[in-house]
Protein backbone atom coordinates (compact mmCIF):
# COMPACT_ATOMS: atom_id res chain seq x y z
CA UNK A 1 0.00 0.00 0.00
CA UNK A 2 1.63 3.34 -1.04
CA UNK A 3 1.96 6.10 1.72
CA UNK A 4 -0.05 9.61 1.60
CA UNK A 5 2.41 11.65 1.30
CA UNK A 6 1.79 14.82 2.76
CA UNK A 7 1.52 17.89 0.55
CA UNK A 8 3.88 21.48 1.61
CA UNK A 9 3.57 24.35 -0.71
CA UNK A 10 6.80 26.44 -0.45
CA UNK A 11 6.18 30.02 -1.37
CA UNK A 12 8.31 33.05 -2.66
CA UNK A 13 11.09 30.08 -2.78
CA UNK A 14 14.57 30.96 -4.94
CA UNK A 15 17.09 29.10 -6.01
CA UNK A 16 18.97 29.14 -2.89
CA UNK A 17 15.61 28.30 -0.91
CA UNK A 18 14.98 25.12 -3.12
CA UNK A 19 18.50 23.54 -2.85
CA UNK A 20 18.89 23.85 0.55
CA UNK A 21 15.34 22.59 1.46
CA UNK A 22 15.98 19.93 -0.99
CA UNK A 23 18.95 18.88 0.97
CA UNK A 24 16.75 19.05 4.66
CA UNK A 25 13.68 16.95 3.51
CA UNK A 26 16.30 14.57 2.62
CA UNK A 27 17.32 14.36 6.29
CA UNK A 28 13.68 14.28 7.34
CA UNK A 29 11.59 11.73 8.44
CA UNK A 30 8.71 13.31 7.31
CA UNK A 31 6.97 11.58 3.88
CA UNK A 32 6.19 15.12 2.14
CA UNK A 33 5.93 16.23 -1.25
CA UNK A 34 6.91 19.63 -1.94
CA UNK A 35 6.14 22.00 -4.56
CA UNK A 36 8.05 25.39 -5.07
CA UNK A 37 6.44 28.48 -5.84
CA UNK A 38 8.47 31.42 -6.59
CA UNK A 39 5.99 33.94 -6.25
CA UNK A 40 4.33 35.34 -2.93
CA UNK A 41 1.38 33.65 -1.34
CA UNK A 42 -1.24 36.53 -1.47
CA UNK A 43 -4.89 36.89 -2.25
CA UNK A 44 -3.58 36.32 -6.22
CA UNK A 45 -1.95 33.31 -5.92
CA UNK A 46 -4.17 31.55 -3.14
CA UNK A 47 -5.74 29.30 -5.30
CA UNK A 48 -2.85 26.91 -5.97
CA UNK A 49 -3.19 25.61 -1.91
CA UNK A 50 -5.97 23.52 -2.85
CA UNK A 51 -5.11 19.78 -1.86
CA UNK A 52 -2.40 21.40 0.46
CA UNK A 53 -1.80 20.04 4.07
CA UNK A 54 1.18 22.97 4.71
CA UNK A 55 2.61 25.99 3.47
CA UNK A 56 6.29 27.46 3.75
CA UNK A 57 6.14 31.30 3.90
CA UNK A 58 8.89 33.75 4.10
CA UNK A 59 8.98 37.75 5.36
CA UNK A 60 6.80 39.30 2.47
CA UNK A 61 4.28 36.34 2.05
CA UNK A 62 0.43 37.34 3.19
CA UNK A 63 -0.69 35.26 6.04
CA UNK A 64 -3.20 37.68 6.80
CA UNK A 65 -6.51 36.90 8.30
CA UNK A 66 -8.36 36.42 5.00
CA UNK A 67 -5.66 34.80 3.17
CA UNK A 68 -5.77 32.51 6.59
CA UNK A 69 -9.40 31.74 6.26
CA UNK A 70 -9.00 30.86 2.37
CA UNK A 71 -6.20 28.58 3.91
CA UNK A 72 -7.73 27.10 6.26
CA UNK A 73 -10.90 25.80 3.72
CA UNK A 74 -8.54 24.63 1.41
CA UNK A 75 -7.50 22.44 3.80
CA UNK A 76 -4.02 23.84 5.02
CA UNK A 77 -3.30 22.64 8.77
CA UNK A 78 0.10 24.24 9.30
CA UNK A 79 1.98 27.18 8.15
CA UNK A 80 5.90 27.08 8.38
CA UNK A 81 7.64 30.29 8.39
CA UNK A 82 11.13 29.84 7.35
CA UNK A 83 12.50 33.19 8.83
CA UNK A 84 12.66 34.59 12.64
CA UNK A 85 10.13 37.62 11.55
CA UNK A 86 6.18 37.04 11.82
CA UNK A 87 4.71 40.37 11.98
CA UNK A 88 2.98 39.12 8.60
CA UNK A 89 1.24 36.52 10.01
CA UNK A 90 -2.13 37.14 12.22
CA UNK A 91 -1.23 34.74 14.98
CA UNK A 92 -4.75 35.97 16.91
CA UNK A 93 -6.40 34.90 13.42
CA UNK A 94 -4.63 31.16 13.17
CA UNK A 95 -5.38 30.44 16.63
CA UNK A 96 -8.94 30.92 16.33
CA UNK A 97 -9.12 28.71 12.90
CA UNK A 98 -6.79 26.42 14.57
CA UNK A 99 -3.90 26.48 12.46
CA UNK A 100 -0.61 25.35 13.31
CA UNK A 101 2.13 28.25 12.95
CA UNK A 102 5.92 27.90 14.03
CA UNK A 103 8.87 29.65 12.72
CA UNK A 104 12.92 29.64 13.05
CA UNK A 105 13.78 31.86 16.44
CA UNK A 106 16.95 31.70 15.70
CA UNK A 107 19.04 30.74 12.54
CA UNK A 108 22.80 31.83 12.69
CA UNK A 109 22.07 35.64 14.13
CA UNK A 110 25.58 36.19 13.03
CA UNK A 111 24.56 36.24 9.19
CA UNK A 112 22.37 39.78 10.09
CA UNK A 113 25.16 40.54 12.69
CA UNK A 114 27.97 40.59 10.11
CA UNK A 115 26.36 41.88 7.78
CA UNK A 116 24.93 45.18 9.87
CA UNK A 117 28.71 45.66 10.40
CA UNK A 118 29.04 45.54 7.15
CA UNK A 119 26.77 47.75 5.90
CA UNK A 120 27.58 50.29 8.77
CA UNK A 121 30.94 50.25 7.14
CA UNK A 122 30.13 50.67 3.44
CA UNK A 123 28.16 53.70 4.75
CA UNK A 124 30.85 54.68 6.94
CA UNK A 125 33.88 54.64 4.59
CA UNK A 126 31.58 55.04 1.31
CA UNK A 127 32.82 51.83 -0.25
CA UNK A 128 29.69 52.49 -2.08
CA UNK A 129 30.66 55.65 -3.93
CA UNK A 130 34.69 54.00 -3.78
CA UNK A 131 33.34 50.89 -5.81
CA UNK A 132 31.71 52.72 -8.87
CA UNK A 133 34.48 55.65 -9.11
CA UNK A 134 36.97 53.24 -9.28
CA UNK A 135 34.67 51.03 -12.02
CA UNK A 136 34.54 54.43 -13.97
CA UNK A 137 38.32 54.76 -13.60
CA UNK A 138 38.27 57.64 -11.39
CA UNK A 139 40.53 57.39 -8.26
CA UNK A 140 40.21 60.59 -7.16
CA UNK A 141 39.41 60.38 -3.02
CA UNK A 142 37.52 63.92 -2.56
CA UNK A 143 34.58 63.13 -0.48
CA UNK A 144 35.35 60.09 0.89
CA UNK A 145 36.19 60.63 4.29
CA UNK A 146 34.92 58.66 6.92
CA UNK A 147 35.37 58.23 10.13
CA UNK A 148 37.07 55.28 12.81
CA UNK A 149 34.74 53.34 14.51
CA UNK A 150 37.09 52.76 17.53
CA UNK A 151 35.76 55.34 20.53
CA UNK A 152 32.12 56.15 18.83
CA UNK A 153 29.33 55.55 20.65
CA UNK A 154 26.57 53.32 19.07
CA UNK A 155 23.12 52.30 20.29
CA UNK A 156 21.39 49.07 19.74
CA UNK A 157 17.77 49.57 19.49
CA UNK A 158 16.64 45.69 20.72
CA UNK A 159 19.17 43.69 22.64
CA UNK A 160 18.41 40.01 21.47
CA UNK A 161 20.41 37.74 19.69
CA UNK A 162 21.26 39.46 16.59
CA UNK A 163 22.00 42.62 18.76
CA UNK A 164 23.52 40.76 21.23
CA UNK A 165 25.58 39.09 18.21
CA UNK A 166 26.60 43.08 16.89
CA UNK A 167 27.89 44.07 19.97
CA UNK A 168 30.00 41.44 20.31
CA UNK A 169 31.30 42.01 16.94
CA UNK A 170 31.51 46.33 18.12
CA UNK A 171 33.38 45.56 21.35
CA UNK A 172 36.24 44.38 19.09
CA UNK A 173 36.58 47.64 17.13
CA UNK A 174 36.63 49.45 20.31
CA UNK A 175 32.85 51.24 20.48
CA UNK A 176 31.40 52.44 23.17
CA UNK A 177 27.89 50.54 23.47
CA UNK A 178 24.67 51.01 24.54
CA UNK A 179 21.23 49.43 24.27
CA UNK A 180 17.45 50.03 24.77
CA UNK A 181 15.20 46.80 25.44
CA UNK A 182 12.57 46.58 27.46
CA UNK A 183 13.77 43.02 28.25
CA UNK A 184 17.25 43.49 29.57
CA UNK A 185 20.18 40.95 29.06
CA UNK A 186 21.99 41.01 32.40
CA UNK A 187 24.82 39.38 30.03
CA UNK A 188 25.20 42.89 28.26
CA UNK A 189 26.60 44.44 31.31
CA UNK A 190 29.73 43.22 29.98
CA UNK A 191 29.93 44.79 26.77
CA UNK A 192 28.05 48.30 27.40
CA UNK A 193 25.14 50.36 29.04
CA UNK A 194 21.43 49.97 29.10
CA UNK A 195 19.23 53.39 28.68
CA UNK A 196 16.25 54.53 27.38
CA UNK A 197 15.39 54.63 24.14
CA UNK A 198 15.29 59.31 25.05
CA UNK A 199 18.61 59.04 26.67
CA UNK A 200 20.70 56.50 24.23
CA UNK A 201 19.61 58.31 20.64
CA UNK A 202 20.83 61.72 21.43
CA UNK A 203 24.26 59.95 22.91
CA UNK A 204 25.11 57.61 19.85
CA UNK A 205 27.20 57.96 17.20
CA UNK A 206 25.80 55.35 15.14
CA UNK A 207 21.99 53.63 16.07
CA UNK A 208 21.38 50.27 14.78
CA UNK A 209 17.66 48.87 14.91
CA UNK A 210 17.45 44.72 16.16
CA UNK A 211 13.93 45.08 17.78
CA UNK A 212 11.00 42.97 15.99
CA UNK A 213 7.89 45.26 14.46
CA UNK A 214 5.40 44.80 16.54
CA UNK A 215 2.48 47.56 17.53
CA UNK A 216 5.18 48.81 20.00
CA UNK A 217 7.90 49.32 17.73
CA UNK A 218 6.65 50.49 14.52
CA UNK A 219 8.06 53.69 13.28
CA UNK A 220 9.79 53.83 16.46
CA UNK A 221 12.26 56.02 14.37
CA UNK A 222 9.45 58.90 13.52
CA UNK A 223 10.26 62.50 13.46
CA UNK A 224 10.32 62.87 17.13
CA UNK A 225 12.47 60.43 17.87
CA UNK A 226 14.52 61.61 14.91
CA UNK A 227 14.37 65.06 16.44
CA UNK A 228 16.69 63.24 19.80
CA UNK A 229 19.42 61.95 17.32
CA UNK A 230 22.68 63.75 17.34
CA UNK A 231 23.47 64.91 14.02
CA UNK A 232 25.10 63.72 11.90
CA UNK A 233 24.65 60.29 13.60
CA UNK A 234 24.24 57.07 11.29
CA UNK A 235 21.66 55.02 11.27
CA UNK A 236 21.47 51.42 10.05
CA UNK A 237 18.46 49.03 9.89
CA UNK A 238 18.49 45.48 8.84
CA UNK A 239 15.77 44.28 11.26
CA UNK A 240 12.02 45.60 9.62
CA UNK A 241 11.59 48.28 7.50
CA UNK A 242 8.10 49.59 9.30
CA UNK A 243 10.29 50.90 11.89
CA UNK A 244 11.40 53.32 10.24
CA UNK A 245 8.77 56.17 9.08
CA UNK A 246 10.72 56.63 5.87
CA UNK A 247 9.23 59.99 4.75
CA UNK A 248 10.66 61.47 7.79
CA UNK A 249 14.10 59.73 7.75
CA UNK A 250 14.12 61.44 3.76
CA UNK A 251 13.20 64.51 5.12
CA UNK A 252 16.10 64.40 8.19
CA UNK A 253 18.48 63.66 5.57
CA UNK A 254 17.24 66.58 3.18
CA UNK A 255 17.82 68.70 6.75
CA UNK A 256 21.31 67.02 6.95
CA UNK A 257 20.47 66.49 10.24
CA UNK A 258 20.79 62.90 9.73
CA UNK A 259 24.61 61.64 8.60
CA UNK A 260 23.84 58.71 6.93
CA UNK A 261 21.23 55.77 6.42
CA UNK A 262 21.81 52.07 5.06
CA UNK A 263 19.05 49.88 5.46
CA UNK A 264 18.29 46.12 4.43
CA UNK A 265 14.55 46.72 4.75
CA UNK A 266 12.08 48.40 3.79
CA UNK A 267 8.21 49.38 5.19
CA UNK A 268 7.04 49.10 1.64
CA UNK A 269 9.83 46.27 0.41
CA UNK A 270 7.03 43.82 -0.41
CA UNK A 271 6.09 44.92 -4.06
CA UNK A 272 9.57 45.11 -4.49
CA UNK A 273 12.03 43.01 -2.81
CA UNK A 274 13.34 39.64 -3.96
CA UNK A 275 12.33 40.90 -7.74
CA UNK A 276 14.12 42.26 -10.62
CA UNK A 277 12.34 45.85 -11.29
CA UNK A 278 15.31 47.09 -13.72
CA UNK A 279 13.40 47.02 -16.98
CA UNK A 280 10.57 48.69 -15.15
CA UNK A 281 9.20 52.27 -14.32
CA UNK A 282 9.39 52.07 -10.32
CA UNK A 283 6.07 53.75 -8.94
CA UNK A 284 7.53 54.23 -5.58
CA UNK A 285 8.87 57.59 -5.03
CA UNK A 286 10.22 56.98 -1.85
CA UNK A 287 12.33 54.00 -2.07
CA UNK A 288 13.39 56.11 -5.22
CA UNK A 289 13.86 59.16 -3.82
CA UNK A 290 16.56 57.28 -0.92
CA UNK A 291 18.51 55.61 -3.98
CA UNK A 292 19.35 59.47 -4.33
CA UNK A 293 20.91 60.41 -1.65
CA UNK A 294 25.04 59.54 -1.49
CA UNK A 295 24.59 58.75 2.33
CA UNK A 296 22.22 56.12 1.99
CA UNK A 297 22.87 52.91 1.31
CA UNK A 298 20.00 50.08 0.25
CA UNK A 299 20.27 46.36 -0.03
CA UNK A 300 17.23 44.02 -0.56
CA UNK A 301 16.97 42.30 2.47
CA UNK A 302 19.61 39.87 2.41
CA UNK A 303 20.98 39.75 5.89
CA UNK A 304 20.27 36.72 6.51
CA UNK A 305 21.40 35.31 3.13
CA UNK A 306 24.25 32.93 4.40
CA UNK A 307 25.09 29.03 3.50
CA UNK A 308 25.03 28.58 6.86
CA UNK A 309 21.90 30.55 7.81
CA UNK A 310 19.99 28.67 4.78
CA UNK A 311 21.23 25.38 6.22
CA UNK A 312 19.82 26.29 9.35
CA UNK A 313 16.44 27.70 8.23
CA UNK A 314 15.46 24.49 6.00
CA UNK A 315 16.43 21.74 8.49
CA UNK A 316 14.38 23.43 11.89
CA UNK A 317 11.49 23.85 8.61
CA UNK A 318 11.56 20.36 8.33
CA UNK A 319 12.20 19.77 11.95
CA UNK A 320 9.13 21.89 12.56
CA UNK A 321 6.76 20.43 10.08
CA UNK A 322 7.89 16.87 11.69
CA UNK A 323 6.86 18.20 15.36
CA UNK A 324 3.64 18.98 13.49
CA UNK A 325 2.99 15.60 11.84
CA UNK A 326 3.75 13.97 15.27
CA UNK A 327 1.70 16.17 17.12
CA UNK A 328 5.07 16.87 19.31
CA UNK A 329 5.14 19.38 20.93
CA UNK A 330 6.34 22.17 19.13
CA UNK A 331 9.66 24.19 20.45
CA UNK A 332 9.12 26.83 17.84
CA UNK A 333 5.43 26.58 17.44
CA UNK A 334 3.55 30.57 17.71
CA UNK A 335 0.62 29.48 18.87
CA UNK A 336 0.40 29.91 22.49
CA UNK A 337 -2.23 28.13 24.51
P1 LIG B 1 15.25 38.38 19.27
O1 LIG B 1 13.86 38.00 19.57
O2 LIG B 1 16.38 37.50 19.76
O3 LIG B 1 15.55 39.85 19.81
C1 LIG B 1 14.66 40.91 19.70
C2 LIG B 1 14.91 41.83 20.88
O4 LIG B 1 14.09 42.99 20.71
C3 LIG B 1 14.51 41.19 22.24
O5 LIG B 1 15.59 41.29 23.15
C4 LIG B 1 13.32 42.01 22.67
O6 LIG B 1 13.24 42.16 24.08
C5 LIG B 1 13.60 43.34 22.00
N1 LIG B 1 12.44 44.21 21.92
C6 LIG B 1 11.12 43.87 21.93
N2 LIG B 1 10.36 44.98 21.91
C7 LIG B 1 11.22 46.03 21.88
C8 LIG B 1 11.03 47.43 21.86
N3 LIG B 1 9.81 47.98 21.91
N4 LIG B 1 12.13 48.22 21.81
C9 LIG B 1 13.37 47.68 21.82
N5 LIG B 1 13.60 46.36 21.85
C10 LIG B 1 12.54 45.55 21.87
O7 LIG B 1 15.32 38.55 17.70
P2 LIG B 1 16.62 38.53 16.78
O8 LIG B 1 16.89 37.14 16.32
O9 LIG B 1 17.70 39.30 17.42
O10 LIG B 1 16.06 39.30 15.50
C11 LIG B 1 15.71 40.67 15.58
C12 LIG B 1 14.94 41.06 14.33
O11 LIG B 1 15.82 40.99 13.20
C13 LIG B 1 13.79 40.11 13.95
O12 LIG B 1 12.59 40.46 14.64
C14 LIG B 1 13.66 40.31 12.48
O13 LIG B 1 12.69 41.30 12.24
C15 LIG B 1 15.03 40.84 12.04
N6 LIG B 1 15.73 39.94 11.12
C16 LIG B 1 16.15 40.44 9.93
C17 LIG B 1 16.83 39.63 9.03
C18 LIG B 1 17.34 40.14 7.71
O14 LIG B 1 17.67 39.32 6.84
N7 LIG B 1 17.42 41.43 7.48
C19 LIG B 1 17.07 38.29 9.38
C20 LIG B 1 16.65 37.82 10.62
C21 LIG B 1 15.98 38.65 11.49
Amino acid sequence: MTQTLLKLAVFSAKPYDKKYLRLAKEQTQVAVDVVFYDFALGRKTISVVQGVDAVCAFVNDDLSAPILQALKEAGVRAVLMRCAGYNNVDLKAAKELGIFVANVPSYSPESVAEFTVALLQVLNRQIHRAYNRVREGNFSLHGLVGHTLHDKTVGLVGLGKIGFSVARILKGYGCRLLAYDPFPNKAFEEYGEFRSLEELLPECDIISLHCPLTEQTRHIINESTLKLIKKGALLINTSRGGLIHTKSVINALKRRELGGLAIDVYEAEGDLFYKDHSGEIIQDDQIMRLLTFPNVVVTGHQAFLTAEALNEIALTTFQNLNDFVMGKACPNSLIKE
